[in-house]
């Protein structure tokens, strides 16, 4: 389906300043979870009863992430407020956490990094609706009255990703590499003189 990679890019595009950071979780002190979320649901009903949905996936059928920062082990945990809002849209406040294992940027080798996101999505059946969704809902969409969870935790976990990591420089096997063949970190190459500088040293010159 053509429109479902326009949808993906409309997610991303809506994802920018989206999050307001410094505001209070409420799931602050959500305890562990234990339970698996459903991988289809009836969002319109769990919105007309205000339901909450919190439960775990799995990692390792995000196919999309991994090709994205490799193979990936253990769960994600999601916690999905769904509602009906005072505009009458259907909306799902949700948050997600998970442990991933990414790529260092320096050295390539893995590193556990806590990625977490508190999102805000607006449920709609098609393009344009999309696009008349306000700029602090991202769209998701439902198709036959049937979200498909695992689809939208995937794009969301991927959402979060950070754009870089790196290992610190003690424990990055690159560092490592070069202190033990003898090659200074940080060696600053002098700073050459402008050629303003070298003017004047000219006319200084007796
Ligand atoms: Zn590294």
């Amino acid at each position: 389906m053509q429109s479902l990679t326009a949808w993906k890019r409309v997610i991303v595009t809506r994802r920018e300043g989206v999050f307001d950071r410094g505001r209070g979780s409420a799931y602050h002190c959500a305890p562990m979870l234990t339970s698996r979320l459903p991988n289809r649901v009836e969002p319109y009903k769990l919105a007309a009863r205000a339901e909450r949905l919190e439960g775990l996936v799995a990692l390792d059928q995000f196919e999309r992430l991994a090709e994205q920062v490799g193979a990936q082990d253990g769960d994600v945990q999601v916690w999905l407020d769904f509602a009906i809002d005072l505009q009458g849209r259907r909306v799902i406040h949700g948050r997600l956490e998970a442990e991933l294992q990414l790529p260092c940027r320096r050295c390539l080798e893995p590193l556990s990094q806590h990625v977490e996101s508190e999102f805000l999505l607006g449920m709609v059946t098609s393009d344009a609706l999309a696009a008349e969704l306000p700029s602090t809902h991202e769209p998701v969409l439902v198709e036959n009255e049937q979200l498909n969870l695992l689809e939208m935790v995937e794009d969301e976990l991927i959402l979060s990703l950070p754009q870089v990591v790196y290992h610190d420089e003690a424990l990055c096997r690159v560092s490592r590499d070069q202190l033990s063949s003898g090659e200074e970190a940080e060696s600053p190459e002098p700073t050459p003189a402008s050629p303003f500088e070298v003017l004047r040293r000219l006319k200084d010159k007796p």
